[in-house]
């Protein structure tokens, strides 16, 4: 059975076949205003979110359908000491499809392992968001025409914004993306997203500290919040957390057909001011979610009913190592078997297959 951990389980066709499907949404909302009767959506959060987990809701019921779910983690099992396995064990009686939010990296993966439904990640800790990312091309497509030929720069925190490392991976895919990756030093992009999404793909790519010296050369800017949520230290939020803020005067030197993006919430990063101008497109990405999530929900529920076989990693898997990484869910679920997928065979580089942090 097919779920949605991470974008790249998606086929370009897949991608392109969901955009099409929301825009038909969009277009002829009631064509589609029974197609869940009698389904349920279950909305697991155990962190906060505004847009996903309403616009999860909001998908649900334009379809017809109905939702149950838990909005934070102390209302749930996981209080007291219920694992992410046996409590989507639990919810797949209840629901037909599961939109899964975790400050643990992996822990929709582990979810979708033990849940005879479908899983959708929803945002796992800092590692990926593939429905952020769904609105993001959506938005793209929309307001560009197209998913190829751009240039688009990343600004903020591009180390902890995971909506950062899933668009990346997407966008790895398509011809003629140039991407400028613009971060103080403290958050630039991980290492494994720079070398296994990037590097790999052969996308061209440049890094910077200075907003001003690239932004007249942006077809899409996407902006991000200094996730002060991850961070070990407050003082290192405080410093870091006004990098970058974006200003109608810093914006007037862009080019006129620009699009400003943003996950948001927004926190300083995007001056009010902007909100009037015609390249700002963070409120219709809001909405382009929503249409988004409608097409994925109908997408899974129906290769559910095909009953499709999970796609064996394409990498040779090996146990025996440990992953030390602190946000992984591993780090909580001591009864999780430590799997590594072999990511470069002739460099011998290894990751966790949760949380995708590289084996010391
Ligand atoms: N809403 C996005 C996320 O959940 C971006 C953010 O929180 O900054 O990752």
């Amino acid at each position: 059975m097919r779920s949605l951990i991470d974008i790249l389980e998606l086929s370009l066709e897949e991608i392109d076949s969901l955009i099409e499907t929301a825009c038909d949404i969009k277009k002829n909302p009631a064509k589609y205003a029974d197609k869940c009767r009698g389904k349920k959506l279950a909305t697991l959060f155990f962190e906060p979110s505004t847009r996903t987990r309403l616009s999860f809701e909001a998908a649900m019921y334009e379809l017809g359908g109905n939702v149950l779910g838990f909005s934070e983690a102390n209302s749930s099992s996981a209080s007291k000491g219920e694992s992410m396995a046996d409590t989507a064990r639990v919810v797949s009686g209840y629901a037909d499809i599961m939109a899964i939010r975790h400050p643990k990296e992996g822990a929709p993966m582990v979810a979708s392992k033990s849940a005879y439904v479908p899983i959708i990640n929803a945002g796992d800790g800092g590692h990926s968001h593939p429905t952020q990312t769904l609105a993001d091309l959506c938005t793209i497509k929309n307001e560009k025409g197209r998913l190829s030929d751009l240039t688009i720069g990343f600004c903020g925190d591009l180390k902890f914004g995971r909506t950062v490392h899933s668009l990346l991976a997407a966008l790895s895919r398509y011809t003629g993306i140039k991407v400028v990756l613009i971060s103080p030093k403290e958050l630039c992009i991980p290492s494994y997203v720079k070398h296994e999404t990037i590097i790999k793909s052969g996308m061209e790519y440049t890094e910077t500290e200075s907003l001003e010296e690239v932004l007249p050369t942006l077809d899409v800017l996407y902006m991000t919040r200094v996730q002060k949520e991850r961070f070990s230290y407050v003082e290192d939020y405080e410093r870091l957390k006004d990098s970058y803020i974006l200003t109608a005067e810093k914006l007037a030197a862009s080019k006129s057909d620009l699009i400003v993006m943003h996950p948001l919430p927004r926190v300083n990063e995007i001056s009010v001011a902007i909100d009037k101008d015609p390249r700002a497109k963070y409120f219709d990405q809001t909405l382009y979610g929503k249409y988004m999530r409608m097409a994925l929900i109908l997408f899974l529920l129906d290769e559910k009913q095909k009953n499709t076989e999970e796609k064996e990693s394409p990498y040779r898997l090996v146990h025996g190592k440990k992953c030390t990484n602190p946000a992984c869910i591993c780090s909580t679920e001591q009864e999780l078997p430590q799997i590594f997928k072999c990511v470069n065979e002739e460099e011998q580089i290894y990751r966790c297959i949760w949380c995708d942090s590289r084996a010391k």
